[in-house]
C-alpha cells in the first residue's frame, strides 16, 4: 500500500487519453490504486479496419500497465504495424496507425461486443488482462462520436480531424450531441456519488472532459456531490503540452491559458492546480472562487506525476477543510 493510501479513497478521476494517463500513473502512486476509478472519454472511439477502437480507454489501460509506447503516448511499446501496412498496400485507407497487438485487443473488444458484451465489460477484461487494480470505466456504453465542425460547413469525426487531417485551426464548434443523447455506463454516476475526491485530469477540456460532462447525469452528480473537485491545467506556459487543445479551445471561444481553462471549469470545480510557469495567474483564478496552486505539472517522469497527484489530493483536502465537508 502507498503512503496516505487509506485516507484518500474513493477517488474518481475524469480522464481523456495521454495527459490523463500520465497523471493517473502518478495518482496510483500517491493513493491506493484500488481506491481510484477513472471515468474515461469515449468520444474519440470509432471503427477502424473492422474493429472498435477506444483510444482513451486503451491509452489509460496501457499506460497504467506500463505497456504503452512512451514516446508516442499511445499504442503498445514495441508493437509492429504489419496489418495496417498490408491494408495500405491493398489500397485501403491506413492513416490510423493501429499496431498489431493493439489491433488484437480491439478485435477482442469487437468479438466480445458482437457476442453481447458492453464496452465497459470489454474494458474490464482488458484491465484484468493487464492486472490493474484501478477501475477503468467508459463514460458510456453507447457510441458517442465527437464531431468537429470546420469552416465551410464541413463536419468530421474527431479522429479524422486529429489524425487524418492533422488538427487544422479552422474549428467553428464541437458537436457533442451523441454524448448528450447517451446513457452513462453502469457505475459511472454511482462512482461520482460515492467519491471522496473528484479529480479532473490534465486532459483536453473540449474533446476529452467536455464529452464526459455532456453525458446525462454526470454534471448533476458532480454538482450534488460533497466531494471536493480539483482539476489540473492541461495548458502549460500558455500552450498545450501536445495535441490540438489550442485550436479546439479557440474554436469554442476560450482563451488558451490556465486561466482560460479555469474560467471554463469554475462553475463546477473547487480547486485548480496550474503549472509553476503560469504562477502569475493564481490570483486571477482564485478571484473566480477556485482555490489555486502552482506546481511543476510537466510530467516528464513518474516522480513529477506523483508529486503533482499529491498536490491535487492536498488541495482537495484543504478545500474540504475550508468548506467543512
Ligand atoms: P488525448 O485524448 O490523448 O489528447 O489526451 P488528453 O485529453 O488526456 O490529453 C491531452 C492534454 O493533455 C493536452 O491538452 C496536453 O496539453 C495535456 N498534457 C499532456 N501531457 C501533460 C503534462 O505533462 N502536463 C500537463 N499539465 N498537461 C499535459
Amino acid at each position: 500500500m502507498t503512503d496516505g493510501a487509506s485516507s484518500r479513497g474513493p477517488i474518481v478521476a475524469l480522464a481523456g487519453g495521454v495527459g490523463a494517463a500520465r497523471f493517473l500513473r502518478g495518482l496510483v502512486r500517491a493513493a491506493a490504486p484500488e481506491d481510484v476509478t477513472a471515468i474515461v472519454n469515449t468520444g474519440d472511439d470509432r471503427e477502424f479496419y473492422g474493429v472498435w477502437v477506444a483510444p482513451d480507454l486503451d491509452i489509460v489501460t496501457y499506460t497504467l500497465a506500463g505497456a504503452v509506447d512512451l514516446d508516442k503516448g499511445y499504442g503498445l511499446a514495441g508493437d509492429t504495424t504489419t496489418l495496417v501496412d498490408r491494408l495500405g498496400e491493398l489500397g485501403h485507407e491506413s492513416w490510423f496507425r493501429l499496431g498489431d497487438r493493439d489491433f488484437a485487443n480491439c478485435l477482442h473488444r469487437t468479438l466480445a461486443m458482437r457476442d453481447g458484451a458492453t464496452l465497459a465489460e470489454t474494458a474490464e477484461t482488458l484491465r484484468q488482462s493487464y492486472r490493474l487494480d484501478v477501475r477503468v470505466l467508459p463514460m458510456s456504453n453507447a457510441p458517442c462520436p465527437t464531431r468537429v465542425e470546420l469552416s465551410g460547413g464541413r463536419s468530421v469525426h474527431f479522429e479524422e480531424y486529429m489524425v487524418r487531417d492533422g488538427a487544422p485551426s479552422d474549428v467553428e464548434s464541437v458537436d457533442l450531441s451523441a454524448a448528450r443523447a447517451a446513457a452513462p455506463a453502469p457505475g459511472v454516476l454511482e462512482a461520482i456519488r460515492s467519491a471522496r475526491t473528484l479529480v479532473v485530469c490534465p486532459s483536453n477540456p473540449v474533446v476529452s472532459i467536455g464529452p464526459i460532462l455532456a453525458v446525462p447525469g454526470v454534471r448533476d452528480a458532480i454538482a450534488a456531490s460533497d466531494a471536493p473537485v480539483v482539476g489540473v491545467s492541461p495548458i502549460v506556459g500558455g500552450a498545450p503540452v501536445k495535441g490540438p487543445a489550442a485550436q479546439l479551445l479557440r474554436g469554442i471561444g476560450c482563451e488558451v491559458s490556465a486561466r482560460g481553462v479555469a474560467r471554463l471549469y469554475a462553475p463546477w470545480i473547487d480547486g485548480f492546480v496550474i503549472d509553476q510557469r503560469d504562477a502569475g495567474q493564481v490570483d486571477e483564478i482564485e478571484a473566480l472562487g477556485v482555490a489555486c496552486r502552482a506546481v511543476d505539472t510537466l510530467m516528464v517522469n513518474v516522480e513529477v506525476a506523483k508529486r503533482l497527484a499529491q498536490a491535487v489530493l492536498d488541495l482537495a483536502e484543504q478545500t474540504r477543510d475550508e468548506r467543512g465537508r
